[in-house]
């Protein structure tokens, strides 16, 4: 019942023609699964790979967006943007984003208020570093992010909402959680979600994980009753790679 969906994040990775290459390959792919297939390229590249992608079943999204509507903001892109290219989903709040960018839980609140306006899904991500796990504080530091970012929506916003735990210590390291650890963590979050809305909403809001997710580990994390797919990123550059992990449902 809850959409499963494998995301792939390119970040800040391939030109216009390296783009256009892996799009070609994702074309020549096979989908065994009922996964929702997205990917990320870098914002000049939406409008192109928005185009090569129509038609295919793989969702063009995009991987930030400013919350202002236009203005002086150098550099940034907007919500009405996005859409004009063809983009209806866009990742928010990935810990690059919060790490490099300084982006805050208010900003992230803002940025999601502006998707929303403007009748976009959001992939909202967020998770904990090596030293709040070790600590046993990763509960405490999830539930916060949440909460900060999210608990200001009505229980209607969440059809349009996407939750991504992303441990920062697993991200582009290799070191994934243990599917174990990761269901431990989907049911807190959607706990969480229970106590704030209720089961109906916490149940049909779908939770990705994300962290060196790989074609030999995601099965066995897919698995897992309260994963309902992943954000992927280095593996996401590769097409065989990519399909590997959609058709690990
Ligand atoms: C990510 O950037 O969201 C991510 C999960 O990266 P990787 O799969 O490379 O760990």
């Amino acid at each position: 019942m809850r959409a499963q969906i494998v995301a792939g994040n390119w970040k800040m990775n391939n030109d216009l023609s390296e783009t256009e290459s892996l799009i070609t390959s994702l074309k020549g792919q096979t989908k065994t699964s009922n996964a929702e297939v997205m990917v990320a390229p870098t914002a000049i590249n939406l409008f192109s790979a928005y185009n090569s992608l129509k038609g295919s079943g793989i969702e063009v999204i995009a991987q930030n967006m400013h919350f202002a509507a236009n203005g002086a903001y150098t550099g940034e892109v907007s919500a009405a943007m996005l859409k004009s290219v063809g983009v209806q989903t866009v990742i928010l709040g990935h810990s690059e984003r919060r790490e490099y960018f300084n982006e805050t839980d208010e900003m992230l609140a803002k940025k999601v208020d502006a998707a929303l306006a403007n009748d976009m899904r959001v992939i909202f991500c967020f998770g904990e570093e090596l030293a709040d796990r070790k600590s046993d504080n990763h509960e405490h530091v999830v539930e916060s992010q949440i909460k900060n970012a999210l608990f200001h929506l009505e229980a209607g916003a969440f059809k349009n909402i996407v939750l991504a735990y992303e441990p920062v210590w697993a991200i582009g390291t290799g070191e994934t959680a243990s599917p174990e650890q990761a269901q431990d963590m989907h049911a807190f979050i959607r706990k969480t979600l229970a106590n704030q809305y209720g089961e109906d909403v916490a149940n049909s809001v779908s939770i990705l994980y994300g962290g060196s997710v790989k074609p030999n580990n995601a099965v066995e994390i897919f698995s897992k009753p309260d994963v309902d797919g992943g954000l992927i990123g280095g593996a996401s550059l590769n097409a065989e790679d990519f399909f590997a992990i959609v058709n690990a449902f």
